[in-house]
């Protein structure tokens, strides 16, 4: 069982257009319209991929309202609490050149009290459950409280217990917060530019990316995974280092890859599996993702086959 938690869902267009000029007229006949938001994204892919999701977090405004009526579609079960403000939309556009620009809202404002309402939902809800679910706390928040996910990170552990398996994926300085902590998630997922930012060093390549991986910010942190596009991606597994070595493929729309990723990870996690197959649908799940015009979302046929070609080179 996964929950996710996204609180900052979204209402995502895609724009596939020839040319893109700015200061100019950009036409667009085919948009594409989809439910967006980290934690939204990473729990489709799970649940694509069979795992028994929940999705929480909060809606806003006649946007949220949208969301909502196009989230019963999905795979998963959802509980969202609605909030004053309005749910923010984000627009991709994708050139031909594969030039891809994001122009994303702040979305509506996480109070201290819809905060602790939603992580009492988080602690009712997993309590409720015979087998404590796998947690994964995904996206920005537009909150003032800067810990806020240090917080929630405090009151899982010491609600649900310190076994509880606890996601992030999250930038910034609310991931400074979180690692700044006493208690630890098992997992983080920046991708090399966050990486670099979060240590305050320029980040390179992979080669620079393994040379810090035992910065003393990334202590106790069990699973660190650096994500690098269409590099592939570093794994700290423990004592464990991995090269995680992709194939290149032709891609349509990388929006939306990391956070698949991160549904592939949770979902290899939930199953039980070896770090190296962990890996694997992690990467596959990226790479799926980036195959699609949507946002988010994975073919199970896809996964299966790409995970057979990635990749794991340890490093001594
Ligand atoms: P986003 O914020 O859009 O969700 P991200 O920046 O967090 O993405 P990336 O590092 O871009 O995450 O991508 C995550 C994974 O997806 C990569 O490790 C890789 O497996 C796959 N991926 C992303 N971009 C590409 C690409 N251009 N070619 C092949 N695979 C890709």
């Amino acid at each position: 069982m996964i929950l996710t938690v996204t609180l900052n869902p979204s209402m995502d267009s895609i724009y596939f257009t020839d040319t893109f000029t700015l200061g100019e007229m950009n036409r667009c006949s085919n948009p594409v319209k989809a439910v967006g938001g980290k934690g939204i994204n990473a729990g489709r892919t799970a649940a694509i991929l069979g795992s028994d999701v929940t999705t929480l977090g909060v809606l806003a405004g006649i946007n949220g309202e949208l969301i909502q009526s196009a989230l019963e579609h999905e795979p998963f079960n959802t509980d969202f609490l609605a909030i004053s403000g309005e749910s923010r939309n984000a627009v991709t556009v994708m050139d031909q050149e594969k030039n891809q620009t994001e122009i994303v809202e702040l979305g509506p404002e996480i109070t201290e009290k819809t905060a602790q309402q939603i992580i009492e939902k988080v602690i009712e809800f997993s309590s409720q459950q015979k087998k404590r679910p796998i947690i994964a706390l995904c996206g920005s928040a537009n909150t003032k409280n800067e810990r806020l996910y240090q917080d929630y990170l405090q009151k899982l552990q010491a609600q649900l217990g310190s076994e509880i398996k606890i996601l992030t994926d999250i930038s910034g300085t609310q991931l400074q917060y979180v690692l700044q902590g006493t208690t630890k998630p098992f997992f983080i997922k920046p991708n090399i530019h966050e990486f670099a930012e979060l240590l305050g060093i320029p980040i390179r390549s992979k080669n620079d990316v393994v040379e810090h991986l035992n910065h003393p910010l990334l202590q106790g942190i069990p699973f660190i995974l650096v994500s690098c596009g269409g590099d592939g991606a570093v794994a700290k597994y423990n004592e464990q280092i991995f090269d995680v070595i992709i194939p290149p493929i032709d891609i349509i729309n990388p929006t939306g890859s990391g956070d698949a990723t991160v549904g592939g990870i949770a979902f290899a996690i939930d199953q039980g599996l070896s770090i190296e197959e962990t890996l694997r649908y992690g990467m596959a799940c990226g790479m799926s993702n980036a195959l699609e015009q949507a946002v988010g979302y994975v073919s199970i046929e896809s996964v299966e086959s790409l995970k057979n070609n990635i990749l794991l080179k340890e490093i001594k």
